[in-house]
């Protein structure tokens, strides 16, 4: 039987549904609303994809959303710079500065980013005060896209108390948090990385299995139990025809779409697993809009906390 679809387009549109009204209310009450600056350096096309999703999806519910953009040959002093404008702006609740950075600026760049954000408007939940707020559960600004994980599962019903839960991929971004947030909500949690023995073994005990890895259909049918709730975070974007081909039949609509295009995004889940699992996520339409909508609910929820002088 093929497994019930997680609707992460559903389920983001619920949320900014809820975004909506409460943006509508904070800008009626304090006479301006709540701003978020993006900062983008070079030009990644992926970037740029993501860039104007968010520009547009928080213009749609009526939040500011400013974008600096600086050269690929900026240095990390230029964009601690901007970061340290947009900590002191009054018109700014929420900082977002858009990754990958330029290989150039170092392999500690992001890291040194995120430690100068002013944690009050780190809505990516990646500062250490907040990634520390979260370890503790008692965070108020959560990494996006594993909050957004959890709405999804919350809103399908699927139970997440007293289920095994694992998560592949082990990055300060996504598999961390995941797995606290899973934690939290009293999973038995297992984090699986590129050294874990017997993964396919392993990711078989779940029963929420959440792949974050970057690996396109990585994920295949042994790793997954019957019945499995199946949470794919993996976006891969896809050239190589012949794998394309291995994946999708002829006719469908992700083959159309790579014939049209020349290139898709690509998920860490085989499609061979919507036959076994019991729920699946899809990429795209699956965890993408759900970051999206939870940037925007957490660019509230800091505006909102600096309106009561949080
Ligand atoms: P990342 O920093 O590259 O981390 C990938 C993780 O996967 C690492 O922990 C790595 O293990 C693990 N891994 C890699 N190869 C593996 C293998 N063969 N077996 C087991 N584990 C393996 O990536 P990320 O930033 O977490 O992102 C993961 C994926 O999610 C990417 O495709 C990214 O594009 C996507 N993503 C999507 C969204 C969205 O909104 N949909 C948001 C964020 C990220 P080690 O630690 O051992 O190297």
């Amino acid at each position: 039987m093929a497994a019930r679809v997680l609707d992460g387009t559903a389920v983001a549109q619920q949320i900014r549904a809820e975004v909506r009204p409460a943006v509508a209310e904070f800008t009626a009450r304090t006479g301006r609303p709540p701003g978020l600056g993006i900062v983008l350096v070079g030009e990644d096309p992926a970037s740029e994809i993501y860039v104007r999703a968010k520009l547009k999806s928080a213009a749609d519910e009526g939040l500011r959303a400013d974008l600096t953009r600086l050269p690929a040959t900026a240095s990390l002093t230029d964009l601690l710079a901007v970061v340290e404008g947009l900590n002191h702006s009054a018109d700014h609740d929420g900082i977002l500065v858009q990754s990958p950075l330029p290989a150039a600026m170092g392999d500690d760049a992001e890291r040194r980013v995120f430690d100068v954000i002013d944690p009050g408007k780190d809505v990516d939940g990646f500062h250490p005060v907040n990634v520390g707020h979260l370890v503790q559960n008692r965070a108020t600004l959560a990494a996006c896209t594993p909050s957004g994980v959890i709405e999804l599962l919350e809103r399908s019903k699927v139970a997440i108390a007293g289920a095994r839960a694992v998560v592949i991929g082990r990055s300060d971004i996504v598999g961390k948090p995941m797995a606290l947030l899973l934690l939290h909500r009293n999973a038995t949690v297992t984090i699986c990385h590129s050294r874990t023995v017997d993964l396919p073994r392993v990711a078989a005990t779940a029963d929420i299995l959440v792949a974050a890895i970057g690996r396109p259909a990585f994920v295949t049918r042994e790793f997954v139990k019957p019945g499995a709730a199946v949470v794919d975070v993996g976006t891969t974007q896809v050239t190589d025809r012949a794998l394309v081909e291995r994946l999708f039949a002829a006719g469908s609509k992700r083959r159309d779409a790579f014939e049209r295009r020349g290139s898709i995004v690509v998920g860490d889940v085989h499609p061979e697993v919507a036959e076994i699992a019991g729920a699946l996520s899809p990429v795209p339409g699956g965890v993408g809009p759900l970051t999206i909508a939870l940037l925007l609910r957490n660019t509230l929820a800091a505006a909102q906390a600096r309106a009561q002088g949080g």
